[in-house]
């Protein structure tokens, strides 16, 4: 019989109902065989007991149901985010606190590069946190009129462009496209807002995207996994995942005995049976640690961007309503191939309009074609209304929550988007809950930094960067906000029979903390040190 390691531990927490907490697990193999006290498990014959947990915390590894493959290869362009953020190496990149930091961070960036060619690559802009006048292409102009400069927004939905940019793209007043905001002159500003505009500025686009997919960028993916307590990640979704190169290229990654952690890749498709077959076909190449054949369709755009689908009253700063990235009329019909052949389909939805298109298909789909266990989520669902909740608890759907909005973008909620009353009830975990529905939450890393500690701690605080508590009568327990992080997220992906809970058969896949979430203060619980991760029996310290 196969050796069974046995590790001491200063509490586990199990998420098993039938057994919260345990002082001890056995490893045989990749799996739990036994949880329970030392003393229980040295009867298990053939064991060897290994003390360099014995101090430790454990929890089931953390699961990010919704984050991005590009999150580490953003790290290859220039960061000019408003928060401060650590790269892949544990380096801290001050925030850029006002258009003067922008500027300066990209004066720099461009003075290193050598070929006058190249454009320069920026990403984490937020113009909505900076005062005065919106932070436009005229603006980096200052930093250069002959270099073509792209600055991707925090939310990914939108990017900033200089003016030689524009005029090597022919990015000009005639092109008929929604996403071009212009001046009072009839030009464009230097704003491309959603993936169709955004993909105007072709070259500098291209470079952006093609740097990331690089294999570097997917090592570092498991470095900041690893430093965050993760052992499952999604890349939400791919748009050339079912393509035979992508999933080699991320297989010679995600299978190496090196990579920290499983991760799972949704499709984003464009429409027809034939791609329902191709994504069912290719989830026979899935891994014990690469998953793959499952769908996600963006509906809408950004709350903070704008570009999010708001039923009435919309915008509080009477702005033109969002963009669909997806015609709503067409969602019913792209999504019934997927769900006749039993896929696994999960759906962008932030603003509450959104939330209706989906709602509506769901209902049709499963009258149409009944299905058990559909486990159909809806990504963000930020605006949610308690009647829609009840809506969603009634079709049997999940929800996960983007809780990290409330610590980031919350203050300019109140301000300017949509108002203290519906900033309020922004990721309404509490709602969710007492309504029966099965949740998580989410970073949507590269968006929010990859960090299950700093979600949680986010559902539990509602707290605003400035210190305001929005929507205290939302906030949900530590025990509620670690459950949905752990097995809520396994649950949707589907994969919670195999991870999320600390139980003899599933994957030994821990979080390991140096101090007790339970017991530490909530309003802490996002500075717990994160010591390592085990994947499937293997120690992963933070290097
Ligand atoms: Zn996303």
């Amino acid at each position: 019989m196969e050796p069974t390691t046995i590790y001491p531990a200063s509490i586990v927490y199990t998420m098993d109902p039938s057994q919260p907490t345990a002082s001890a697990i056995a490893v045989r193999g990749d799996r739990f065989c036994a949880v329970g006290s030392l003393e229980e498990l040295c009867s298990i014959e053939n064991h060897e007991v290994n003390d360099s947990l014995v101090n430790k915390i454990l929890l089931p590894g953390f699961v990010e149901a919704h984050s991005h493959g590009m999150a580490a290869g953003l790290w290859l362009h220039t960061y000019c985010g408003f928060f401060d953020r650590s790269d892949p190496n544990g380096v801290l990149w001050p925030g850029c606190k006002n258009i003067d930091d922008v500027i300066a961070r990209l004066r720099d960036a461009e003075s290193s590069l050598t070929d006058p060619n190249v454009p320069l690559l920026a990403w984490g802009l937020d113009p909505i946190y900076f005062s005065g006048d919106r932070l436009i292409g005229s603006h980096l102009d200052q930093v250069s009129t002959t270099r073509p400069i792209f600055v991707l927004h925090a939310s990914a939905h939108l990017a900033t462009v200089n003016s030689a940019l524009m005029q090597a793209e022919g990015i000009t007043s005639e092109i008929p496209m929604e996403g071009i905001p212009k001046d009072g002159n009839g030009n464009p500003i230097g704003e491309l807002q959603e993936f169709a505009a955004m993909s105007l500025a072709s070259s500098a686009f291209r470079s952006f995207f093609g740097r990331m997919q690089s294999q570097e960028a997917k090592w570092d993916l498991g470095h900041l996994a690893n430093r965050a307590g993760i052992t499952t990640l999604t890349d939400l979704g791919n748009p050339s995942s079912t393509r035979q190169t992508t999933i080699d290229e991320w297989r010679e990654v995600v299978d190496h005995d090196d990579f920290p952690a499983r991760f799972f890749i949704f499709d984003t498709p464009a429409t027809s049976q034939a791609t329902s077959e191709t994504i069912f076909s290719i989830q026979e190449q899935s891994s014990a640690k690469l998953r793959l054949g499952a769908v996600k369709v963006i509906l809408d755009g950004s709350i903070q961007g704008y570009t999010a689908r708001l039923r009435e009253p919309g915008y509080l700063d009477d702005r033109p309503n969002g963009i669909w990235v997806f015609p709503p009329e067409q969602l019913t019909e792209l999504l019934r191939p997927f769900h006749e052949s039993g896929l696994l389909v999960h759906v962008h939805c932030n603003g509450d309009e959104a939330v209706d298109v989906f709602l509506d298909a769901v209902e049709t789909l499963l009258n149409e074609f009944p299905r058990e266990d559909h486990r159909y989520t809806i990504q963000h669902c930020q605006l949610t209304t308690p009647e829609q909740y009840e809506r969603i608890a009634s079709l049997g759907m999940c929800v996960n929550l983007f809780s990290n909005h409330t610590w980031y973008w919350g203050d300019q909620h109140v301000a300017s988007t949509v108002g203290p009353d519906r900033a309020s009830r922004m990721n309404s975990a509490r709602t969710a809950l007492d309504s029966g529905i099965a949740i998580s939450m989410h970073c949507d890393a590269p968006v929010t930094p990859l960090g299950s500690l700093h979600v949680a701690w986010a559902a539990v605080n509602r707290q605003t960067a400035s210190g305001l508590v929005l929507g205290p009568e939302e906030c949900i327990s530590v025990e509620e906000a670690l459950h949905a992080v752990t097995l809520g997220a396994a649950y949707q992906l589907k994969m919670d029979t195999e991870i999320g809970s600390i139980t003899s058969e599933k994957f030994a896949d821990l979080a390991i903390l140096d101090e007790d979430p339970y017991t530490t203060d909530p309003r802490n619980l996002r500075d717990i040190p994160i010591w390592g991760t085990m994947l499937g029996g293997r120690i992963f310290p933070v290097g």
